[in-house]
Order: structure tokens, then C-alpha cells, then sequence
């Protein structure tokens, strides 16, 4: 470990903290702006004479193994992004071992002193937005807001988690006052944190799970999704740029079923932090309990997918429709459906469903798809497995259920993995279409005749992430409040887009641990409450 960046964090002055105060959301980007047009297509300028460059395991130092991840643009397949290492398990040992060194320091430094480093990362981070934007666009597919809105989201992580760090520290919580004692309550950090994220938000999600981790005293090993290693990279280049010294931060590229799966076993690891798919995410829940050899239980968050429906009740105003029309459009269809929050199920009152589905699909089939670097509104899926398993679903679909639109690949200018945005009716709650996360650009639509049934329908899968309903009768609103089960719901707007802070996300059942990323719990996941006792008068 790097001793001197210690000693340069204890030169850092305190003043800084004032700022908080004025924390605001971070406004996004305007992409009419010709000004910002321009910045943009400066940093895709720089970024295209980055690629494909080999990037090294850091742990205690850099390290190079045989077996490699390329890293390729899904909307033109031929676009090498980089070049990472796929790390062995030798290189895992040596990362928990070197973490849990690294805890003994970090874990004791003073809590000013650690926010002040996520402070100073959330500015580096406003200075490079563009750069970031375009590695986004360029690794994942996103459009230039749909990769702006990923940066401004983890903008948001670094300076609400520091908020809410120094609001712990300040404010203990109060303990019943008992005659011959003083008593005590505060927090302790939990050890080695090890932070699995997947690649659909691959700034904001992986970034909002290691600082969290790291601000309240632990250290991190950074397992990056296999599809999006460059931006978690970036995340490890911003962290140590800002003073977070190496070996508190590792970087650990690999396999999640290999390096994955035996950090998740390791018994010196003490929490796993872990977004993705709910077949991961129970597997490491298990796996985290059922392990010999350690000496304490490991803690978990999993925060899982959905299947996150919308209702769209007995409405008869014009323009509230259209709304409700173009905020189903962005709920199902921004960045490909590959959002755990993205519509799949849409449940329409039949007496505006003719009407309502004129409009939408009259919408759809306005849909601009091509390459987000172009910022088309629809880009490609993330790879050809994930292409692959859409397709399947759609067949699954065109068997059982009536294809409106979409239903094939886009066939496009250059080698990637696009498909049309796609509608089934005519489904029923069971079918499969309706019950499993396809994470795709695929919608499935249902008609109800009372609210009741509608909630039913909204609640008959094993996830609850997200939902929203649009409606203008009071009655039916309260009722999806107390009925509609789900973590994040959404009274007359999209059910996608949280705000850190302003919506705390995770979700029930089989789509999470409900712990709440950008809410006012959420760092007390990674902290242990301690009770000190002292007897004054004996
Ligand atoms: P995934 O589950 O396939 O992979 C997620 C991470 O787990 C990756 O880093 C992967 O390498 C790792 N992994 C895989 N197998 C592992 C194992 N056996 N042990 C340890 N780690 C392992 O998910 P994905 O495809 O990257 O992401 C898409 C999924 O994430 C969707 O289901 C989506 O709904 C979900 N998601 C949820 C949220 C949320 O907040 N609830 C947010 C974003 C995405």
C-alpha cells in the first residue's frame, strides 16, 4: 500500500464539508445545446484514439495474466474498446489479502478526511463528464442522456453519500439515559467489501456500490461486469485521482462463475455488494451463507431485476394520454429495455385500449434505432447472448401471443446486436412472456376491467422493482399506494429514471434486499452499530 497517499490525505483541509449544505441533484446535459454537441464530439475524438489499449489488474501493482476480456462497442461489433485482464484465483487471494491490510488504516481514518476524497472525485468527475459520456456511449450502447443521466447519477452518489456520511457521524442516534452510566451507540466499519456490478449502468451502479462501501471505512475489491470493464476503470482511475490510495480500491477484472463466485466464498471477505440478474443474485445469497472457514457472517445485498408493469386507467383527457403514451414509449424503450426498471408489462382499461394502443404504436413505429454514437433513440443489446435470449422470448411470443409490431432483428449498417422494439397482446398473466425478466426491447400488454384486477395483475409475478399507474381518480391511486407491491412505484410518470436521493431505489421480493441505493439508510448496510457501556458510579 501506498503509505504516501495517507500522509497526503491528512494534509487535505476540512473547510470543504460547508458545501454539502447546498447539495443538488445534478442538472443533465442538454444535447440541443450546440455547445455541448461540440464538447461531446471532441471526447468521442479522443476516446476513438484511445481504443483498444490493454489495461492491468491493479491491486498492491499492476498485474498481467494470460487469459484477456476484449471489450467490444455492441453497435459495431468491429470497435475494440480495450483489452482486459481476466484475473486468476492466485490474483483474487492476493486482492482480499491485500484489502484486509489495507482496512486496518482506512478504517480508521478520520471520516472528514475520507469524504473529502469522494468530494474532490465528484468534481474530477464534472471535469471529464464528456469523456465518460463517450467511453459510456461507446461500451455499452447507451445514447448521449441515457449515458449522461448514468453520469450525473454517480455525480449524485459521490456527493449524497458524502452528506449522509458526515449526518451519521454528527448526529448519534440517542439512547435511553440509565442512572451510573454513560452509553454510547456508533458505527463500525464490516472489513473487505467485495462489489459486483452488472453492466447496464456501469458507472453510476458500480461507483454508487464501492463508495458507499469505501466512505463508511471499508475497503474494496472491484469485480467489473464482463461486458463493461473500461467503465469500471474509469471509475478506479477517478477514485485514485481523487486519493482513495491503491489496495483500499482493487481492481479485479474476471469471470463472475470463476473470480466471482470464490471471492463471493472467500472467508475473509465480509460483505458482497451485488446488482444483476435474480439467478446471480440468489446463488450468491447462498453461497455467502453456506461457506466453512471464516469467522463471521457474511453480509449481502443483492438488488435483482423486475418485470415491472405500468396501468393506465379509465382516462378520457386527450393530452394526459399522449403523456402517458410517450411515458410508456421511454419506460419500455430507452436504452433497448435493459433497465431493471423498464416496462415490460403495460395493463390498459379497456375502454381507452383501442385508442391507447393507436397512439403508442403509432409512436413505435416513429422509433429512431441505430448507433447511439449517433444518438438514435433505440441502439443495440448488449451482446450476442443477451441477443440471443431476446429472440427466444419474441418466438416464445409469436407462438403463444399476438405480435403487433418489431419482432426481428434490425438489420443496420454496421455489425451489431439490434432489434426492433417489439409489442405482444393478447397475453395472459402466466404466460411466459409475462412472468420472466427479458431485459430487452419487449413489451407485453394486457387489458383489465376494474382496478382490483389490475393490481392483481401487477402483482402476479415473483418480482416487485418498479411500477407506475396514470390515473386521475383519487380512489383507484390510493389503492395502488397500499396494493401495488413494489419498491419504487410511480404515480402519472415513467417508471424508470431514479433520482439519487429524491427516489431511493431497490426492490421487493425476488428483486432485491430492498436496501435502497441513494436513500437515507443505505450506508448503514456496510456499517456494524456498536453499543459501549460505562459504568461511572460504583
Ligand atoms: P448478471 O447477474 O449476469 O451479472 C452481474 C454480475 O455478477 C457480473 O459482474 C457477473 O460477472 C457477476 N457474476 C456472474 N455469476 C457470478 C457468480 N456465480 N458469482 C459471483 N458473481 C457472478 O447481470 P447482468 O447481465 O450484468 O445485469 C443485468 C441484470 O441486472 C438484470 O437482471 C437487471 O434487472 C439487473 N439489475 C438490477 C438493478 C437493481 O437495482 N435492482 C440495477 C441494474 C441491473
Amino acid at each position: 500500500m501506498k503509505t504516501q497517499n495517507f500522509n497526503k490525505l491528512n494534509h487535505m483541509n476540512y473547510p470543504i464539508i460547508h458545501n454539502l449544505w447546498e447539495y443538488k441533484t445534478e442538472p443533465f446535459l442538454d444535447f440541443k445545446d450546440p455547445n455541448n454537441i461540440n464538447k461531446l464530439k471532441e471526447a468521442f475524438e479522443l476516446v476513438e484514439s484511445n481504443l483498444n489499449k490493454e489495461y492491468p489488474i491493479f491491486i498492491d501493482k499492476e498485474y498481467y495474466v494470460d487469459k484477456k476480456i476484449v471489450s467490444v462497442n455492441p453497435g459495431n461489433t468491429d470497435q475494440v474498446i480495450g483489452v482486459f485482464q481476466d484475473s486468476s484465483i492466485e490474483l483474487a487471494d492476493k486482492a482480499v489479502q491485500v484489502a484486509n491490510e489495507s482496512f486496518k488504516v482506512w478504517s480508521k481514518l478520520n471520516v472528514y478526511d475520507r469524504v473529502n476524497v469522494f468530494l474532490r472525485a465528484a468534481n474530477i468527475l464534472r471535469k471529464r463528464r464528456f469523456d465518460y459520456i463517450a467511453w459510456m456511449v461507446l461500451e455499452v450502447g447507451k445514447n448521449w442522456a441515457e449515458a449522461d443521466a448514468d453520469v450525473a447519477e454517480a455525480i449524485d452518489y459521490l456527493e449524497y453519500y458524502s452528506k449522509l456520511m458526515i449526518s451519521i457521524h454528527e448526529n448519534p442516534k440517542e439512547l435511553l439515559p440509565f442512572p451510573g452510566e454513560v452509553n454510547y451507540y456508533y458505527y463500525l466499519p464490516l472489513g473487505v467489501v467485495v462489489v459486483i456490478p452488472p453492466w447496464n449502468f456501469p458507472l453510476a451502479i458500480p461507483l454508487g456500490m464501492t463508495v458507499a462501501a469505501l466512505i463508511t471505512g471499508n475497503t474494496v475489491i472491484l469485480k467489473p461486469a464482463e461486458d463493461a470493464p473500461m467503465m469500471s476503470y474509469l471509475l478506479y482511475d477517478l477514485l485514485i485521482e481523487a486519493g482513495v490510495p491503491q489496495g483500499v480500491i482493487n481492481y479485479l477484472p474476471g469471470t463472475g462463475e470463476i473470480v466471482g463466485d470464490y471471492l463471493v466464498k472467500h472467508p475473509d471477505i465480509h460483505m458482497i455488494a451485488f446488482t444483476g440478474s435474480k439467478e446471480v443474485g440468489l446463488l450468491i445469497h447462498k453461497n455467502a451463507a453456506n461457506y466453512p472457514g471464516r469467522s463471521h457472517l457474511k453480509r449481502v445485498i443483492a438488488e435483482m431485476g423486475g418485470k415491472n408493469a405500468i396501468i393506465v386507467d379509465d382516462i378520457d383527457d386527450e393530452s394526459f394520454m399522449d403523456y402517458a403514451v410517450s411515458s410508456v414509449l421511454v419506460s419500455a424503450y430507452g436504452f433497448q429495455g435493459q433497465k431493471c426498471s423498464a416496462l415490460s408489462r403495460l395493463i390498459l382499461h379497456k375502454n381507452i385500449y383501442d385508442k391507447f394502443m393507436d397512439k403508442l404504436l403509432s409512436a413505435i413505429s416513429k422509433i429512431e434505432i441505430g448507433l447511439p454514437k449517433e444518438n438514435k433513440f433505440l441502439g443495440p443489446v448488449i451482446n450476442e447472448q443477451a441477443f440471443n435470449k431476446i429472440m427466444h422470448y419474441i418466438e416464445i411470443g409469436k407462438k403463444h401471443n399476438k405480435l403487433l409490431i418489431g419482432g426481428k432483428r434490425y438489420e443496420y449498417k454496421y455489425p451489431g446486436y439490434y432489434i426492433e422494439p417489439t409489442v405482444f397482446e393478447d397475453v395472459k398473466v402466466n404466460d411466459i412472456i409475462a412472468q420472466e425478466e427479458i431485459f430487452g426491447p419487449v413489451l407485453a400488454v394486457m387489458k383489465y376491467s376494474d382496478f382490483d384486477e389490475a393490481i392483481k395483475i401487477a402483482n402476479s409475478v415473483e418480482y416487485g422493482l418498479t411500477g407506475a399507474v396514470f390515473s386521475q381518480n383519487r380512489f383507484n391511486i390510493n389503492k395502488a399506494k397500499q396494493e401495488f407491491y413494489c419498491g419504487n412505484l410511480y404515480i402519472n410518470r415513467k417508471c424508470t429514471g431514479a433520482i439519487v436521493g429524491v427516489h431511493p431505489f431497490g426492490g421487493f421480493k425476488f428483486s432485491g434486499t430492498n436496501s435502497k441505493a441513494g436513500g437515507p439508510d443505505y450506508l448503514l448496510f456496510f456499517l456494524n452499530p456498536k453499543s459501549v457501556s460505562e459504568k461511572i458510579d460504583f
